[in-house]
């Protein structure tokens, strides 16, 4: 199970977000809600109708009154068919609207979620609700939302009628009541059963991924044993969440099946009872008994919708969580215009895991327009000063500044305008190379383009069938590793970072294409900072300071010559490299 999965909203939250959701299509809703209650209106004649001809030919009115009412049934029913289908399309179309504004917000939400929430939660938890609980919702909104309100409408209304037909017949109707316990006695339950089912479901997503992502290693490591018990055990936790679940509604289901069957045999003794007693007349009963059977069908499909509420409130949770990622992310956010001048690091500590630190109090400071070379041995704690230099991972004590203001009040996306991270993991996004490369900077011209891979070495380009509006990314043209390390440092020129922190990100060149091709990124980016984590030692040589991390601590610090002549850690690996 990922260690932090993303949180899930509070109910309180949830009914916030909803209510806000409806209050921006308010007007719709209200269009779809007052067709459905014409349709329901018109629904309610029938039985009125035979009530009226029981009454009628059982009086003295004569048999024509079944060729009036008859008429009257006909035109309704026309007209309950005509707005049944108009109020069904307005609703699809209100549904629609109001699910493409939820997916819209939560698509938003999760291409700005801060990196670190995301690699501490685990794609598969984020695969889960983009999918999944999405999925959930989307059938809810769309289809839901429409018959929940015919529903509710056709409730209403028919109840409404049978008590303007005879009150004192209805009463019996009240018997449906009966249902309520059983309803809330499952409501109860099932919320924290869907929560665990969700989560579960994460669990089985992110073993999956892991195991998909991971496959060579775990070949290699001879791991296959662990991680199918990994999947196994969490297959477990799924399929008791969801016995539970069945369990519950092996009580919900045929109670609710009673609470239709009931009311009706209730109604005919009760209604039978009074008629007798000439309080009530044989049309009245009849048609409160039509009203009631009309009942049945509504009610039976609102509680199965209540279920289906109850599962997509829990998805809808899940999702707000992950957008409440997001607000925490950004929520302390200042100026980011104030984010300028030197980068700093100052006794900085670090830890993964609780209680295991990687950084011992690391004071690192740049000047603006220097190009600083991390070095050190792998495992040393290299990567990690980069993501709390691009505000990627927060300090544990002590603080990362830049132009002396601490990071810790803005988000990663603040910090992402002033300093650009580049690993050496690169994604080629579906799309032209053009557009990859606009990703960095919108209104660039294809010469701004051109040039910018001209700077990092680009000789390829040429030979594409379509040359910038080649399709690149899965499905077009497969670019190769250095392609992408490429068309990711020409991303980089074009962004035009005020501090620029490069993480292995040549590691796939040869040396002599990534001593070109750094030294391109230098001379286009004249005046910004540089902080180079280099595995190669020319790189350390080209740059005007190096620092050389041992265990999480800055060992040396000073010129490529002042290094070589203090003759310590950095003289001894520039000799190693050399040899
Ligand atoms: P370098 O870049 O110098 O190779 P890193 O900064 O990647 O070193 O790693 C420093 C230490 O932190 C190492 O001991 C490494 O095992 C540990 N570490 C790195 N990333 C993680 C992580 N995501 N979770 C736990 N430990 C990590």
């Amino acid at each position: 199970m990922a260690e932090t999965a993303f949180a899930v909203a509070p109910p309180a939250a949830v009914l916030r977000a909803g209510r806000a959701l409806v209050r921006r299509h308010r007007g719709r809703l209200a269009v779809v809600t007052a067709t459905f209650l014409l349709a329901a209106g018109c629904g309610l004649v029938g039985p009125w109708a035979v009530g009226r001809i029981v009454d009628e030919v059982s009086g003295d009115g004569g048999v024509d009154a079944v060729a009036r009412y008859g008429v009257v049934m006909a035109i309704a029913l026309a007209g309950q068919a005509a707005f049944s289908a108009l109020a069904g399309l307005i609703g699809m179309r209100t549904g629609e609207r109001v699910f493409a504004d939820l997916r819209e917000s939560f698509m938003t939400a999760v291409t700005r979620l801060p990196l670190g929430a995301v690699e501490r939660a685990g794609t598969g938890d984020l695969v889960t609700r983009t999918t999944r609980d999405v999925g959930m919702v989307s059938d809810t909104v769309r289809f839901g939302l429409p018959q929940l309100l015919q529903l509710v409408v056709t409730v209403v209304a028919t109840v409404v009628a049978a008590v303007l037909v005879d009150a004192r017949v209805s009463l019996a109707m009240l018997v449906i009541l009966l249902v309520g316990p059983v309803v809330v006695w499952y409501l109860r339950r099932s919320r924290p059963v869907w929560e665990r089912v969700g989560a579960a479901f994460s669990d089985v997503g992110e073993d999956v991924s892991a195991n998909a992502r991971s496959a060579r290693d775990i070949d290699l490591l001879g791991l296959d044993g662990v991680r199918r018990d990994a999947v196994d055990s969490s297959l477990r936790g799924l399929y008791r969440a969801r016995r539970h679940e069945v369990f519950l509604r092996t009580v919900l289901i045929p109670s609710t099946n009673l609470a239709f069957s009931v009311p009706l045999v209730v109604t005919l003794l009760w209604g039978g009872w009074l008629a007798e007693r000439g309080m009530a007349t044989a049309g009245a009963v009849a048609a409160v008994v039509l009203y009631n059977g009309q009942l049945a069908r509504p009610v039976e499909q609102l509680i199965d919708w209540v279920d289906e509420l109850q599962q997509s409130w829990v998805s809808y949770a899940r999702i707000l969580g992950v957008e409440s990622d997001v607000e925490r992310g950004v929520a302390a956010s200042e100026d980011a215009a104030s984010l300028q001048g030197a980068l700093e690091l100052d006794r900085v500590t670090f830890a993964y895991r609780p209680g295991e630190d990687v950084l011992h109090g690391v004071s690192l400071a740049t000047t603006p327009g220097e190009r600083l070379a991390v070095v050190g041995p792998s495992g040393s704690g290299k990567s990690t000063i980069a993501r709390l230099m691009s505000g990627i991972d927060r300090p544990r004590t002590g603080a990362v500044r830049i132009g002396g203001v601490d990071l810790a009040g803005f988000g990663a996306q603040e910090v992402r305008r002033t300093v650009c991270l580049v690993t050496q993991e690169h994604h080629v996004f579906v799309g032209t190379l053009a557009e990859n490369l606009r990703l960095a900077r919108r209104g660039a011209t294809d010469g701004e383009l051109e040039g910018a891979l001209r700077a990092v070495g680009v000789d390829w380009q040429g030979e594409l069938d379509d040359g910038l509006d080649t399709s690149v990314g899965a499905g077009g043209l497969a670019l190769t590793p250095v392609q992408a390390q490429q068309v990711a440092l020409a991303r980089v020129l074009l962004l035009d970072p005020d501090i620029l922190v490069l993480d292995e990100a040549t590691s796939m060149f040869d040396a002599t294409s990534a001593r070109t091709s750094e030294r391109a990124v230098s001379a286009a980016l004249a005046g910004r900072t540089v902080v180079a984590i280099a595995h190669r030692l020319q790189t350390a040589a080209d740059a005007d300071r190096v620092a050389v991390v041992v265990d999480g601590r800055v060992l040396e610090l000073g010129s490529h010559d002042e290094l070589l002549d203090a003759d310590g850690e950095y003289a001894r690996l520039w000799r190693a490299w050399q040899g």
